[in-house]
């Protein structure tokens, strides 16, 4: 499971057009860059080190040169950030699903001269999105590992040594596992909280839309005020620049093998 996440860098392919949309809805359509990086555009490098299940010492097997020049680096475990990955993953599906009833709204009763008819119709493919959302959601709360629970090891940038040395209580255990940089895995987290956010306001609004029912001869009234927020949340859904590749240094080997290797 882990070291499936694991691979090398590989450039971001380029967003594919979504051809199925509407096309005056083009320009506020949910963008597939969420879903490319889920498909293995974009993975972060990993390491394996091996640490010590009694005292907490960790580090590689990389022979020292002679000269080091360690700096601090923070890193996951691989096992949080596939976990935080697949919960990722989740929460776009669900996004993308609310966003389509959400495009729909925004062109609600723009085409027919009968909006009550339009509104009911789109009442029940609401009702039947919020079912479906519900049901793929996880039956546990996924928590993000703060900032200040992330593992410190030291790396040397001269000859890619890892260490974190702990006073030994005696003898030293070692389990190899594969990690990752904490900043990978705080930029999903960042890219999760986002996604459910935006989760989260369409939700609202399809919620909104499936159980209001306007008075008699306020049907297009309706439609219109439901039309102004929909248009306005898929204008502020809009997706920030993607981050663009970081500032790291060091040399990190991506990781290879079976799942389980050196364990
Ligand atoms: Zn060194
Ligand atoms: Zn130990």
């Amino acid at each position: 499971m882990a070291s499936a996440i694991c691979a090398p860098r590989r450039p971001t392919p380029s967003n594919s057009s979504s051809s199925d949309a509407p096309a005056k809805l083009n320009e506020m359509s949910i963008p597939d860059n969420d879903q490319s990086e889920l498909e293995g555009g974009q993975l972060p490098d990993c390491l394996t080190l091996w640490r010590c299940i009694g005292c907490g010492a960790m580090g590689n097997s990389e022979p020292c040169t002679g000269t080091c020049a360690f700096r601090k680096l923070e890193i996951v475990s691989a096992d949080e950030y596939a976990e935080l990955l697949e919960s990722f993953a989740t929460v776009t599906d669900k996004a993308k699903r609310l966003a389509a009833v959400v495009q729909e709204i925004a062109v609600l009763g723009g085409s027919s001269n009968d909006p009550q008819r339009d509104y009911r119709r789109l009442q029940i493919r609401a009702r039947e999105t919020l079912r479906l959302v519900q049901q793929g959601e996880l039956s546990r709360q996924l928590i993000v590992t703060p900032a200040d629970e992330y593992a410190t090891v030291w790396l040397c940038g001269t000859c890619g040594q890892i260490e974190a040395p702990q006073s030994c209580l005696g003898v030293c255990i070692r389990r190899n596992g594969e990690f990752l940089r904490s900043t990978d895995y705080a930029e999903l987290a960042a890219r999760f909280e986002a996604q459910r956010r935006k989760a989260d306001e369409f939700r609202s609004l399809v919620l909104q839309l499936a159980w209001v029912a306007p008075r008699a001869g306020q049907w297009e009234r309706a439609c219109r005020a439901f039309q102004e927020k929909a248009v306005e949340l898929l204008r502020s859904a809009q997706p920030s620049p993607d981050p663009t590749e970081d500032n790291r240094g060091g040399p990190v080997k991506p990781c290879g093998g079976s799942p389980n290797a050196g364990v």
